[in-house]
C-alpha cells in the first residue's frame, strides 16, 4: 500500500453529471483516496440538504464550492453558465490547487474532470498534474464526437456541426448505425442547442487529447470494440450509490423513500416504474395522456412527478385521476431510483433514456419502455431497443403525441416478451460481474488508483 493519493473531481453542473462523478468519488474514497469535489456554489446549494455540515468531509470526500460567474438568481437554463464557468473557474481551480499544496496537504495526484469541461484539464496541464477525463454518457457518443474533425475534413459536416452529406455511419458492431443527420450536434433548427452541442464536441475532443485516462460509467463487456476507437479508455461502471449512505449525496432533490415501503406491499414483478430524470419537460397534453395511459394499464405504478415536470407553473392531473388511481398508483417528487429498480416488485421502467437511468436499469435487469426527450437520449434508445434488445420504443401519433393506448399496448407487449426479459437478465449478470471483485470495471479502477499513486 503506497501513500494516500489525492484527486480533485470537477463535475459538469447538471444532475446527470454530478451524481455519477459523486458515485465515483465515493468508490475512490472507499479505497483510501482523498477526494476534493469541486463544484459551483449554485450546485452546492442544491446538494447541501444531504450533507451533514458545510465544509466538513463527507465519507472521505471534501466538497468545495466556488462561484460560476453568474448572478445567484440566474436560472442557468440558457447555456450561459458554460462560457461563464470557462472564464472564472480556471482561476479558482488553480488557486485551490496552490492553496492545498502550500498548506502541506501534499501534491494533487490527478484531476478527474467531466469531458465537457476542457478548461479544467488545461489548468492541470499547466500545473503539471495528471488528468483523467470522466465520461458520464454513452461511450459510443464519445467515439462519435472524436470523429468530428475527420467528418469535417471529409466534408460530411461543416465547422458549425451542420450535416452537409447524408451518410450512414456505424463505428463499431456494438453501436447503432446512424445517419449523419441524426448526430447530436446537428440541430440546424435550434441554433442555440447546436452552438452548445458544438462547444461540447470541441471540449470532448480537447479532453481526449489532454487526458492520461478516460474513465467512463460503463463496462467493457457492453461493447469491447469501443476500445479500438478511443485511446486510454477505462470503463469503471456501472457506478452505483454506496449502500451505507442513507441519503444520496449529489442528489438535487430529497428522495421520498415512502415508495420503498409501498413497493414492499406490491406483488413481485408487478409495478410499472415511470421516471424521466432531472430535465425532461412534458406539454400538458402529453402529461395527461401519460397519466391516463398509466390508469389504463391497470397495474400498480410508481410515477416520479417532479414539480417542474410540465411546462405550466403547477402540476395539474386529469380530472379525478388521483382518486381513481389511489389504490394502485404511487406518485412521488423524487424516488431513490437505484433502490426502486432493484426492488423485486418492479416489473419495467418507462424512461427518458438518460445514461444514468439506462445503466441503472441494465444492472438491475429491468426491461425498458424508452421515451427519449432530447440529445443523447435518442442514441441511448437505439442501444436499448436495437442493439441490446432490452426494451421497446413508443410511436407517436400523427400529432406527435404518445397516446394512452400506445403506452398501454407497449407495456403489455414488453411484459409478455420473454426474449427481452432474457436479454435484460443476461446484461444484468454481465454488468454485475464487471463490478464484482475480479470484474473488469473493478480491475480498471484499481489500476487507475495504482497509477495515480505512483
Ligand atoms: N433519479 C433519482 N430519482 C428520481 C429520478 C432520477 O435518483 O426520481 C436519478 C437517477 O437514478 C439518475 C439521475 O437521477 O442517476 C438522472 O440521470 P439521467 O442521466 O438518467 O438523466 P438526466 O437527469 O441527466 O436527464
Amino acid at each position: 500500500m503506497g501513500r494516500r493519493a489525492h484527486v480533485i473531481a470537477v463535475p459538469y453542473p447538471q444532475q446527470g453529471h454530478v451524481m455519477p462523478l459523486m458515485k465515483l468519488s465515493h468508490r475512490l474514497a472507499e479505497r483510501g483516496v482523498k477526494v476534493t469535489f469541486l463544484t459551483t456554489e449554485f450546485i452546492y446549494a442544491k446538494i447541501m440538504w444531504a450533507l451533514p455540515q458545510k465544509g466538513e468531509e463527507h465519507s472521505g470526500i471534501h466538497i468545495v464550492s466556488v462561484p460560476d460567474g453568474l448572478e445567484a438568481e440566474h436560472d442557468r437554463k440558457d447555456g450561459m453558465v458554460i462560457d461563464s464557468m470557462a472564464k472564472v473557474m480556471p482561476g479558482h481551480l488553480e488557486e485551490l490547487i496552490r492553496k492545498m499544496e502550500e498548506s502541506g496537504e501534499g501534491r494533487i495526484d490527478c484531476v478527474i474532470v467531466d469531458t465537457l469541461l476542457g478548461w479544467a484539464l488545461e489548468v492541470a496541464v499547466k500545473m503539471g498534474i495528471n488528468r483523467a477525463a470522466f465520461c458520464p454518457y454513452a461511450v459510443g457518443l464519445l467515439a462519435m464526437d472524436i470523429q468530428f474533425p475527420k467528418l469535417m475534413e471529409a466534408g460530411i459536416v461543416d465547422s458549425n456541426g451542420t450535416t452537409v452529406k447524408d451518410e450512414v455511419i456505424q463505428l463499431s458492431p456494438g453501436m447503432p448505425a446512424m445517419n449523419t443527420t441524426e448526430i447530436i450536434w446537428n440541430s440546424p433548427d435550434n441554433p442555440m442547442v447546436q452552438e452548445i452541442m458544438l462547444g461540447f464536441v470541441l471540449s470532448i475532443n480537447q479532453a481526449v487529447k489532454l487526458s492520461n485516462w478516460i474513465l467512463c460509467n460503463s463496462f467493457y463487456e457492453l461493447d469491447p470494440s469501443l476500445h479500438d476507437l478511443i485511446p486510454n479508455l477505462r470503463p469503471i461502471g456501472p457506478l452505483l450509490m454506496s449502500n451505507h449512505l442513507q441519503q444520496h449525496v449529489g442528489s438535487f432533490w430529497q428522495e421520498d423513500s415512502t415508495c420503498l415501503s409501498w413497493l414492499d406491499k406490491q406483488p413481485p414483478c408487478s409495478v410499472v416504474y415511470v421516471a424521466f430524470g432531472s430535465i425532461t419537460i412534458f406539454s400538458q397534453h402529453q402529461f395527461d395522456e401519460l397519466a391516463l395511459g398509466l390508469e389504463l394499464i391497470g397495474r400498480p405504478f410508481l410515477w416520479v412527478v417532479r414539480s417542474d415536470l410540465t411546462a405550466g407553473s403547477d402540476i395539474v392531473y386529469p380530472d379525478g385521476f388521483k382518486d381513481r388511481v389511489a389504490h394502485h398508483g404511487k406518485i412521488v417528487m423524487w424516488a431513490p431510483q437505484q433502490k426502486v429498480l432493484a426492488h423485486p416488485s418492479t416489473a419495467c421502467f418507462i424512461t427518458h433514456c438518460g445514461w444514468n437511468s439506462t445503466t441503472e436499469g441494465l444492472i438491475t435487469g429491468v426491461p425498458f419502455i424508452s421515451w427519449p426527450y432530447f440529445v443523447d437520449q435518442f442514441y441511448n434508445e437505439r442501444c436499448i431497443c436495437d442493439i441490446w434488445k432490452v426494451g421497446l420504443g413508443l410511436s407517436p401519433d400523427k400529432d406527435g403525441i404518445i397516446s394512452r393506448h400506445e403506452i398501454k399496448s407497449k407495456v403489455e407487449s414488453l411484459l409478455c416478451d420473454q426474449g427481452i426479459r432474457a436479454n435484460a437478465l443476461k446484461l444484468k449478470e454481465m454488468a454485475r460481474k464487471s463490478i464484482s471483485e475480479d470484474g473488469s470495471s473493478s480491475k480498471n479502477l484499481e489500476d487507475f488508483i495504482e497509477q495515480i499513486r505512483c
